[in-house]
């Protein structure tokens, strides 16, 4: 049991510091609800507080990883069109000088249990310290990444080396200058911390079980006037996302077909935006690369021979780009490179191929596969999350009746709109399953989801109602919808993260809504309707 509780009943209590629980406390404010931040780490950032292994950097580029508010971007200056993570952590730094946000945060203190209070109609919230608060409302904003995942190794607690997690690095920086390293996993995560790695380790060891089909960042840097000239698109932009819901990473765009182009046409589009780098390849290419095999198999063939021709090793280059994909191009998340593919050229790197050559286990000096013992100084866990869900359950989050959301989901993941769940009143979960999350840009999500949910509490206070919940109805709704347009992917073809299928026993599902335009026309249907598919009272 929490301590006596000496706190006010806030309006809303928010839980992570992130892009998503920052947007929701400045307007949270901005329209005269009281409300607290509660964060687990230390400082804000979210997934950049967390993430500060060597090489950690975004993957959407300038202007699309930011706040869309002109108060904040007119006076930010990037230096890099894809920042990296000190560079993030100051504009969030910037971002609160702004805001002044800090003052209502709670750092160091991690949401453990909510309970809803059917009588008072409010949450009752307990943190680690056994504090417990209360608010009408209760958003959740715990981010795609907060609960990393390291596979069960055999021998793993007896390695007498360093051991870390991509994401829970440690926060006073550690190197690689001298080291024997190993890096697990060769995700978004392990490609970047390889690149970093293989420049001043004594030796790197990459082990690999399903190749990265990583494609070209093309970062570069922004001087002032550079950037002076791209802020003048700026406020276009925002404003035609806003408008038509489009976004770097389009599964459905309005392009041509891969089989309406011709041959020819088909090898330029592919060049020129493999040119432009970042996620051009991926989305906003042609219309059906995510959606048909065969036109996926041409781009897959296309990625396939660009990067084959940068590995000197032909029997690397196999394992790094085989003949048959591993699965369809994209429906993994693609990393972004800058010197990936070039790393294993290198005489001090090494690629295991975890599939022919299976990790054992790890030992006091190493790790060991079938063909013999790699001794390691560092061991880099860079095996990913417990995705999309994981923040959320667990929290130990309790519904009217008592039953957990954990149990709640343990068939799978129900919600209404990606945003609240029946049987749990006054709950609003942002950036999390069954919504844009995962393939939304963040600030995006954190906006368009947020402004929806700022707009409810809004109507819920003009209107004097206590109480909204997601009826059992729009759930099914809402599964069924994204089952059908999840089809009409290619996303279920791969184990993802994205179908929740890097975790051993967590059930298969597209957990991330594949198109904005047609997530979007679905939220403002609803409220334009009196929020269809919610009970207020
Ligand atoms: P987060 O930034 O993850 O913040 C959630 C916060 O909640 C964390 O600080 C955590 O400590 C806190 N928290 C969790 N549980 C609790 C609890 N029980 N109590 C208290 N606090 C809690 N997205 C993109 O759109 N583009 C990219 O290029 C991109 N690159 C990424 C690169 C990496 C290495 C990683 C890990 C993720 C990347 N992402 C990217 C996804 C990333 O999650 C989002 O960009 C963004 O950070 C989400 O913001 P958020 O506020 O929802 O969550």
């Amino acid at each position: 049991m929490g301590k006596e509780e000496v706190h006010e009943v806030l309006d809303a209590i928010v839980v992570g510091a992130g892009f998503n629980g920052l947007y929701q406390l400045h307007h949270l404010r901005k329209n005269g609800f009281s409300a607290q931040v509660f964060e687990a780490g230390a400082d804000i950032g979210g997934t950049w507080y967390w993430n500060c292994y060597p090489g950690a950097r975004v993957d959407t580029h300038v202007p699309n990883y930011e706040y869309s508010f002109g108060e904040l971007w007119k006076d930010w200056t990037w230096s890099e069109l894809f920042p990296g993570w000190q560079e993030l952590r100051r504009y969030f730094k910037y971002v609160d000088e702004k805001l002044d946000l800090r003052k209502d945060i709670n750092f160091n203190t991690r949401v453990t249990r909510a309970t809803f209070d059917t009588v008072a109609d409010h949450w009752v919230i307990q943190t680690d310290s056994g504090d417990q608060f209360r608010a009408r409302y209760f958003i959740v904003c715990t981010g795609l990444s907060s609960k990393p995942y390291t596979p069960d190794f055999r021998g793993l607690d007896t390695f007498q080396g360093e051991c870390h997690h991509t994401g829970l690095w440690p926060q006073q920086g550690l190197g690689f200058a001298g080291k024997r390293v190993g890096v697990i996993g060769t995700g978004p995560t392990g490609v970047q911390i390889a690149q970093e790695a293989a420049k001043d380790a004594v030796h790197l060891t990459i082990f690999q079980r399903t190749p990265m089909l990583a494609i070209p960042m093309r970062q570069r840097k922004l001087d002032p006037t550079t950037l002076n000239e791209l802020k003048k698109d700026y406020a276009r932009q925002y404003r035609q996302r806003d408008e038509e819901f489009r976004q770097i990473v389009d599964i459905f765009p309005p392009e041509k077909g891969t089989f309406e182009v011709s041959a020819q046409e088909r090898q330029a589009i592919y060049e020129e935006s493999w040119a432009i780098g970042g996620f051009h390849f991926w989305g906003n290419m042609l219309n059906d690369v995510l959606a048909d095999l065969a036109a996926n198999r041409e781009a897959y063939n296309f990625w396939r021979d660009q990067t084959r021709a940068r590995i000197n090793d032909p029997a690397v280059a196999l394992k790094l780009a085989p003949t048959e994909p591993p699965h369809p191009f994209g429906t993994k998340r693609p990393s972004l490179e800058q010197n990936y593919y070039e790393v294993f050229n290198q005489s001090n790197v090494t690629l295991v191929d975890t599939v022919e050559d299976p990790i054992i286990e790890i030992t006091k000096s190493g790790v060991v596969t079938d063909q013999g013992e790699h001794q390691l100084d560092l061991l880099v866990i860079a095996t990913g999350f417990d995705a999309v869900t994981g923040g959320l359950t667990q929290i130990d989050i309790r519904n009217t009746d008592g039953v957990s959301l954990k149990d709640y989901w343990a068939e799978g993941v129900r919600n209404h709109l990606g945003m609240t769940t029946a049987g749990f009143p006054n709950m609003f979960m942002l950036y999390g399953p069954l919504s844009p999350a995962g393939l939304g840009t963040a600030p995006v999500c954190a906006e368009l989801q947020g402004n929806w949910i700022i707009n409810c509490l809004l109507h819920l206070r003009d209107n004097k109602l206590s109480r909204i919940e997601a009826t059992d109805a729009a759930e099914d709704v809402w599964v069924q919808h994204m089952q059908d347009i999840a089809a009409t992917t290619l996303f279920p073809l791969a184990d993802s993260w994205y179908m929740g299928a890097n975790i051993p026993g967590k059930a298969r599902q597209m957990l991330n809504h594949p198109s904005l335009l047609e997530y979007m026309a679905r939220c403002n249907h609803s409220a334009e309707n009196g929020y269809e598919g919610f009970m207020l009272s």
